[in-house]
């Protein structure tokens, strides 16, 4: 008998189905059939438009190049992430696409905590990206070359070769994007069913179980019967086959983070006049922050916030208030964030993607990353109809660890910030569940910055260097500098540090602005 799997069926339509219909139909080619089922009447989140650098990945491996998919979905570059009134000074700072460079053998970081004078700022002083951001630049030059030397030159290399996974990338890309949600679940739909991917519009209105409590059909309301020998749950927060049909638990982290409620909003933006961040903006607010998700043509923002400090009307007369006029006539979208993760995401014949199998608030941007990690990971872990349970084990393994290690990378965010003005803000810093393997990280942090061999080694996206760019922007600082520095001569540090500061210059005169650059890409579209 043919033990491997002939059929997939993907329910719901929203990003995490129409991501994993497009990867999938790439995949298999031609020989693996996939339905998708999605409700016309069960609205998709419609949120989710800033994403990390890593999707570059999914994008490459579905053989697309920018300019045929950034124009029709309004999409934007991302190289940051500006943190506003996240510590008590309200200084700014950014969180950049960019790794440290290395001075005889340690992070500039550390030697900017030796060298450092009041006027320097770390995030300035250390990277390139802060300076271009304040420029509003492109991370592209007009014929397309990328700022960044190293990423330019793996991008050449790369042409001809195997497209990457995450598990092995090797260098950090300089950036991400931002992007119209519902038109970018469109593009990725007329992809997929460009590749056989069936579409059926209608709504699941029950599950059936076999015996041994794998699902056997499923029965959409005008449509009928559904079968398959998977099944991937896509319906979002309501879990429809993992915790509605299949009963697998949710782990909530409402102990570690404590903001359970968003108002999305979309803003109209005058490009021309204002140009375009190359960057998402997290203002902190008093029981939350704000996102702003600069696109082309318009932004999307919401405040996130915890319904135990703040009403929801309360927080949408503050958010208003935030925005000013550019909110005038717009409609606010109120919706309660399930925080957490199911204990498995993938029981039995079913694998639960996107917000079905976990979420945390969008801070840094990582829910489509966990839609991108489970996809590949099913990928790397497909089964036959045996189902064999140590290859669902490792998958499960691999999802808890990464939206964990991303959980304590959060928690980090509030607890390690030395603003404490509001209930919300005290409440951050003495009423939290802070993970022991977190809190004894943290002691550490207090005498060396993060570095590879110190932080959570399980695969979660996040590298040394953005913990520490955190602990430095949240004032959370070693109290001296490493003393070794003092041993060594710092001459070297002083030229990277010129470098970086003539590089920055350099660039921010010469790449052309996002606003600029986006344009000549929709015209050459
Ligand atoms: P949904 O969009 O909810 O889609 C569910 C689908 O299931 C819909 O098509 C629905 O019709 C279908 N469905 C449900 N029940 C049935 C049924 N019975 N029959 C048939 N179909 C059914 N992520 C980021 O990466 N960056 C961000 O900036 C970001 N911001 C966010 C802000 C907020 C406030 C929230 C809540 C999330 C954010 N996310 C972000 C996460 C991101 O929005 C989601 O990961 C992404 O949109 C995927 O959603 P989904 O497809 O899992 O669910």
């Amino acid at each position: 008998m043919l033990k491997n799997i002939e059929s997939i069926v993907i329910v719901g339509g929203g990003t995490a189905g129409w991501m994993t219909a497009a990867y999938l139909s790439k995949a298999f080619k031609k020989n693996m059939q996939i339905t998708l089922v999605e409700s016309s009447n069960l609205t998709t989140i419609g949120v989710g438009e800033a994403t990390f650098s890593t999707i570059k990945l999914f994008f490459d491996f579905l053989g697309l190049q920018e300019s045929e998919w950034m124009p029709k979905c309004q999409a934007t570059y991302k190289m940051a992430i500006k943190f506003v009134n996240w510590n008590a000074q309200r200084r700014h700072f950014y969180h950049p696409f960019q790794r440290y460079e290395a001075v005889d053998g340690f992070d500039v970081s550390e030697w900017w905590l030796k060298m450092k004078k009041e006027q320097d700022a770390f995030d300035y002083s250390c990277f390139l990206i802060p300076m271009l951001c304040d420029h509003q630049k492109s991370p592209r030059y007009f014929n397309g070359q990328v700022f960044d030397d190293k990423v330019q030159k793996l991008f050449n290399q790369e042409e001809n070769q195997e497209k990457n996974v995450l598990s092995n990338l090797k260098v950090q890309y300089p950036y991400a994007y931002h992007f119209d949600a519902k038109l970018l679940a469109q593009f990725l739909k007329d992809y997929a069913m460009h590749r056989g991917v069936k579409l059926i519009v209608d709504d699941v209105v029950e599950v059936g179980l076999r015996e041994d409590g794998s699902i056997d059909c499923i029965q959409a309301k005008n449509y009928g019967e559904i079968s398959g020998d998977l099944f991937i749950d896509c319906t979002g927060f309501s879990g429809l086959l993992i915790n509605q049909a299949l009963d697998e638990p949710f782990i909530s982290f409402s102990e570690s983070l404590l903001c359970d409620h968003a108002i999305a909003m979309q803003i109209p933006s005058d490009m021309a006049k204002h140009g375009i961040n190359p960057y998402t903006t997290a203002t902190a607010l008093s029981s939350g922050w704000v996102w702003n998700i600069p696109l082309y043509g318009r932004a999307g923002t919401g405040y996130v916030y915890s319904s135990a400090f703040i009403s929801k009307e309360a927080a949408e007369e503050e958010f208003r208030k935030h925005l000013g006029e550019a909110a005038d006539n717009c409609k606010a979208l109120h919706i309660k964030m399930r925080i957490g993760r199911n204990r498995n995401s993938w029981v039995k014949n079913c694998v639960a993607i996107g917000l079905s199998s976990g979420f945390v608030e969008p801070l840094e941007s990582t829910g489509i990353f966990f839609i991108q990690h489970g996809i590949e990971e099913l990928v790397s872990h497909f089964p036959d109809k045996s189902f064999n349970e140590d290859l669902i084990r490792s998958y499960n393994q691999a999802i808890a660890n990464c939206i964990d290690g991303v959980r304590d990378f959060l928690t980090l965010h509030y607890y390690a910030s030395d603003r404490a003005d509001t209930p919300f803000w005290k409440a951050t810093k003495h009423d939290i569940l802070v993970s022991e393997e977190l809190r004894e990280r943290l002691r550490l942090w207090k005498s060396r910055l993060p570095n590879n061999k110190n932080i959570n080694q399980n695969y979660h996206g996040f590298e040394s260097y953005s913990y520490s760019v955190m602990l430095l922007g949240l004032n959370y600082m070693p109290e001296t500098s490493l003393p070794i520095l003092d041993l060594i001569d710092d001459h070297n540090a002083v030229s990277v540090f010129n470098e970086i500061k003539q590089k920055a210059e350099y660039l921010s005169a010469t790449l052309p602005s996002q606003y600029n650059y986006l344009n000549y890409l929709v015209q050459s579209s």
